[in-house]
Order: C-alpha cells, then structure tokens, then sequence
C-alpha cells in the first residue's frame, strides 16, 4: 500500500470498501478533503487545492508521488477494465480491452466475459486465435476441427482453452452459477463485436441456397433469430458431459483445453511461476503464458521478455509495476484486480505485491514459448571482473547475486 496514508485516508478508504461513502462525503473527498497531495516528500511537489478525483488518485499512488527513479515520458501501460464500455445481453455480459483502450498493445486484445447458468455464447468463429483463463465457475466449450474431429469439454478456474485462428466454436455457462472468463486474442485490434455468428451467416444467405445446402425444403428456413437476440443468450443448463461428447466423430489430436492449475509451480520462497506454452500445452502454439502468485511484500524479479510483448491480467491482490524502458526512462503504474497492464517487447520490469493478500496475475505473449532474461541471473554468469568495472558493486551484493532464476523475490 502507499506509504504516505494518513489516518483519515485510512478511513475513507475503510468507508469506500464498506460502500458507507455518502454523496455528501464524496463532494466533501473531491474539494477539501484531498488526502494524498502530489508531495512526495517536504519540499518536492505541492498540494492540489483544485477539485480532482481523490479515490482514483488513492488507486495510483505512484503516479501521484511516483518514485524518485522514475524520469522521461512513457506511454500508458495500464488499462482497466473498470473504465472499459460493457455490453449486456439476455445471457450475461461482456467488455473488452483492445488497441482501441490500451493503444501500445498492438498484438494482444483481451476481452471478459460473463455466462449466466445456461448461457451461450453463440457458435461463431473469427480470424484471431483465442486463449482463455477460466476465473469463476464452470463451463462447457465445443470446436471441432477442419478434418472433421471435434472437441467437447468442461472447464473449471483456472483451466484454459486455446481455438486456433478461424476454428469454429461455443462456450456455454454450467450450473450452478454460470462462468466469467478472460479471453485474450493474438491481435491488439481485435473486436469481440466483430464475429462470424452462425445465426448471422444464416441471415444473409437466400432461403433457396439454404435448402440446396442442407438438402430441406426453403420453407424450413427463414425462422432465424436475428443476430441481436443471440451473441450471448439465455438457453438451459444442459445435462452432464458424456453423450455430447464426440457424436460419432472421432476427438481432436491436441486438446483445446488445458489445467493450468494443476501444473506444479516453479516454487520459490514468496511464490509461484506456472508456465503454460505450447510445450505443456500443445494446441497454444500462439499464446504463452504464466501465472504469477506472489505472497505480501515479495517481487517478480527484474526482467524482460527476449520474444514478445507483455500483456498482464491482474485477478486479485494489489501491485505495481515499475518498467525501464532505455534512455532513461522508467515509469511506475499501480494495479488490482480487473486492471490490465502491458510491458513494450524486451523492456525491463519488475512487478511488486503492495498489498496485504496474495497478488495473482497472468502474463501474456505472442508467442509459441515463454522466456524471460533475469538481470539477476546474467549479473550472477558475467565475469565477476567485468561486471565490477560497470557498476562498482559491494562485494556483499555479487557474492549475493543467484547462477539459479528466482522469478519471485521475497519480501
Ligand atoms: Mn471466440
Ligand atoms: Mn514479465
């Protein structure tokens, strides 16, 4: 958390959590009572006497009072889906966050997604090729694939599922409670609004070429929803998996779904790294990723990425992010849960538990394999010589310095 909370912040911030803050005490919050002041220490900064926006400004306390180190002008690394346009429907919810909010992350687009008990996300297809991290509850996916094998399974938190680019495919919400999801796409421009729709296609082709095609009379057709009322619908819960399942085609070689959380962790003493790439995961062959725990006070370690853009999913906890991105620029952003951040291909970063639970997040790339170079790591198999005439270290720091990765740091 921020190091420079008052009592009184202590308290407003206990009063937003307990949803007790009036509208008096909101106005009261956006004139007088500004409690972080872009100070960050007696003689730097000054007091904002001006009306502003005190509860997000708690939410960036190292954009009010960045660190010392931080210099230059970056662009924006974070984007949360908070302030992200959300799309309602008979079945559930969606809202997305693509190049159009978080303009640097050309190559990644993500989307979340809510399915009620029974909800369907309507058969469709699209050019990009789709990743997903279950977050909350159950839910029944389908493909099949171009010769003719098809894929039925359900999936649970933290399980994920992988269509290649164009692959057709449905994802409907189990019982009792239906599912939420992260979707991530492997093209920044992606629009979860812009889908091939099995009921829209059917919509646009004459009633006659319909007949020809599925051998039916053309009376038959003609009774399609419109588009609208599908996308994501209400239907029932279906029964168990089992009959359902192949329906007389034979499976898919390479599963589409994966258990991510049933992997075992690179474990360290403040955390856990799971790394899911198309070696554990074979159908991934365009997105990697790792899921990050990091205990109270502990660091994923300086690093950078040696293959692909970063594009993180924050799902609890609370963190920043401090990126230096050369030439003297670094900048610092604050994270929690719902928030995206992104870190530009091979800059460096380290992520940081600010917080007082476990901070949980997803890291994302383009790519087919996980890698990252850790500063630790490279100072560690540098000769020592030649790394002392750079930066003129204490002994105590290079005898300390780790030949072994150690993705999370503690506290
Ligand atoms: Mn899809
Ligand atoms: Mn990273």
């Amino acid at each position: 958390m921020n190091r420079q909370l008052t009592r009184r912040d202590m308290l407003a911030t206990a009063a937003v959590a307990g949803g007790m803050l009036t509208s008096a005490s909101v106005a009261m919050a956006q004139t007088s009572d500004r409690i972080l002041q872009p100070s960050r220490a007696p003689g730097i900064g000054g007091n904002d006497p001006v009306p502003g926006n005190p509860i997000r400004e708690r939410q960036n306390p190292d954009m009010l009072n960045p660190p010392a180190t931080d210099s230059g002008t970056t662009p924006n690394l974070r984007f949360s889906f908070a302030d992200a346009h959300v799309r309602q429907t008979s079945g559930g919810w969606t809202r997305q966050v693509t190049a159009r909010e978080l303009s640097v992350s050309k190559a990644i687009a993500g989307v979340q997604m809510r399915l009620n008990a029974g909800a369907v996300r309507e058969l469709h297809w699209h050019k990009q090729a789709e990743w997903a991290y279950m977050l909350y509850g159950t839910a029944r996916i389908t493909a099949i694939d171009p010769e003719g094998r098809n894929f039925v399974d359900d999936v649970g938190v933290g399980d994920l599922w992988y269509f290649p680019g164009g692959i057709p495919h449905s994802i409907q919400g189990l019982g009792p409670d239906g599912c939420e999801f992260l979707l991530v796409f492997d093209d920044g421009n992606f629009d979860e609004d812009d889908t091939f729709l099995l009921s829209d296609w059917f919509k646009h082709v004459p009633a006659e070429v319909l007949s020809k095609n599925f051998g039916a009379p053309a009376s038959l057709f003609g009774h399609t929803p419109d588009p609208s009322e599908l996308y994501i619908f209400k239907a029932p819960v279906p029964g168990p998996l089992g009959p359902d399942r192949l329906l007389g085609a034979s499976p898919v070689p390479q599963s589409f779904s994966h258990r991510m959380m049933a992997q075992d962790p690179i474990r360290t003493k403040s955390g856990t790294v799971r790394i899911t790439d198309s070696s554990v995961f074979p159908a991934s062959k365009d997105i990697a990723a790792a899921l990050v725990e990091i205990e109270p006070g502990g660091l994923r370690e300086l690093h950078w990425h040696p293959n692909a853009d970063e594009w993180q999913y924050y799902i609890s906890g609370q963190a920043r992010m401090g990126v230096f991105a050369a030439s003297g620029q670094a900048r610092t952003f604050d994270f929690q849960a719902g928030d995206v951040g992104f870190v530009p291909f091979a800059t460096g970063h380290y992520v940081e538990n600010t917080g007082t639970t476990t901070l949980r997040f997803l890291e994302m790339f383009k790519s087919s394999y996980f890698a990252d170079v850790s500063l630790n790591q490279w100072m560690a198999l540098t000769p020592p010589e030649l790394l002392k005439v750079h930066l003129k270290l204490d002994q105590q720091v290079t005898m300390a310095l780790n030949k072994t990765k150690i993705p999370v740091r503690p506290a």
